[in-house]
């Protein structure tokens, strides 16, 4: 990340609001929102600020750490359009300000996150939602969490352009680091249900680089669609036990690809489950049989993901490991002991690294994690 200037240096005056939102680790319930089902996703340390100040010029300019040696973009108000770069995350939130008549006359805006771009920990979201609230709070709109995450999702959906459902959104707003937001995406009801003290989270990236926008995210949707639309439902979240029967006799894959939706939403409901009642052995078995739905179902894995996978399972005090975020590469959430994740994490490292051009970054939970 490159050091930028203070907000003063940068724009002339001090900064008029100051917001963050975090980043955020999915633990279990992947490719299931889209599919109307059920979340499970926790708040990671890293962080997404943004700094901001009014202009009354109908300009907005704004500075990020964390685009090349830090990057300026500008636009006018009322003349936001796609330009498949970062500020269209910038132009999609003012463009959803705008259509609730929010008196936007410009700002100027710092950018600066801890939350690694495209490692799968939603770097996207927690910027979007950290931008929601600068514009909240400079404009006194009165729009609440689910509101922002509303607002994010749009912005990042209809104006970025990538097919993203409400999870990420919704963990940068309302998700903390001490409890998992067990969130409805069809309804987005949810719960913050306490992360076990027996346990801790580990994030290790593959640096295997990943594109929620890619043809294969597209495809994975595409075939859940009509794997419901065969299985005679409106999404796959509906899929009941008598349609749950059918679904061998679907055309391969949609076959799999259904099953991983079906079998995942159930595993959401039997983490909550085994979180409530502090099973962590049954929590790290559905960590694992996560991962081999990915892998074996929903074909979103990667060999340098599954090595990742294998060599923390492999490690005694790890109750389970899984893929986590949308896939094509991305990182390893496991489930360990507590104590006991950084000694892992160097472990996981070190197995990764033995084969040449890997290098894994441990992200939460490890020695070089910030
Ligand atoms: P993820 O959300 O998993 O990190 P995405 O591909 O969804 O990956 O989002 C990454 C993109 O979001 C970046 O390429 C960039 O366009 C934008 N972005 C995220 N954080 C920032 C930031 N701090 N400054 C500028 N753009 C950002
Ligand atoms: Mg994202």
């Amino acid at each position: 990340m490159a050091r930028l200037q203070s907000f003063e240096a940068l724009f002339g005056r001090p900064a008029a609001v100051v917001t963050d939102a975090p980043g955020r680790v999915n633990l279990i319930g992947e490719h299931t929102d889209y599919n109307g089902g059920y979340v499970l996703p926790t708040a990671i340390p890293q962080r997404t600020r943004v700094e901001a100040a009014p202009r009354s010029d109908g300009v907005v300019a704004v500075v990020t750490a964390n685009v090349g040696r830090g990057t300026r973009a500008s636009f006018r108000v009322g003349e936001e359009a796609r330009r498949g770069a970062w500020l269209d995350y910038v132009q999609g939130i003012v463009t959803g300000f705008r259509a609730l008549g929010a008196p936007l006359s410009g700002f100027d805006a710092r950018i600066e996150s801890t939350v690694p771009l495209g490692s799968g920990l939603s770097s996207s979201a927690s910027l979007l939602v950290a931008l929601a609230r600068a514009l909240r709070a400079m404009l006194a709109v009165p729009v609440d969490d689910v509101g922002i995450a509303r607002l994010a999702h749009a912005a990042e959906h209809d104006f970025v352009g990538a097919p993203v459902g409400m999870m990420d959104p919704m963990a940068a707003s309302l998700a903390d680091e001490r409890t998992a937001l067990f969130l409805d995406t069809r309804t987005l009801a949810f719960e913050r249900i306490p992360l076990p003290t027996e346990a801790e989270l580990l994030v290790v990236d593959s640096r295997v680089a990943h594109n929620h926008a890619s043809g294969d995210y597209r495809t994975r949707r595409a075939e859940c669609e009509r794997a419901a639309a065969a299985l005679g439902v409106s999404a796959l979240r509906d899929v009941d036990a008598a349609a749950e029967r059918r679904i061998g006799a679907l055309p391969a894959p949609l076959d799999r690809r259904a099953r991983h939706v079906v079998t995942e939403n159930a595993r959401v409901l039997a983490a909550v489950e085994a979180l409530r009642s502090g099973d962590m052995d049954r929590l790290g078995r559905l960590f694992d049989e996560s991962h081999r739905s990915m892998r074996d179902d929903f074909e979103v894995s990667v060999p340098e993901v599954d090595a990742l996978v294998a060599s923390a399972r492999a490690q005694p005090d790890v109750y389970g490991a899984r893929l986590t975020g949308g896939g094509f590469g991305g990182s390893i959430v496991a489930l360990v002991k507590r104590g006991r994740a950084a000694a892992v994490a160097r472990a996981v490292v070190d197995a990764y690294g033995r084969t040449p051009g890997r290098r894994a970054r441990v992200l939460v939970g490890g020695p070089s994690a910030s």
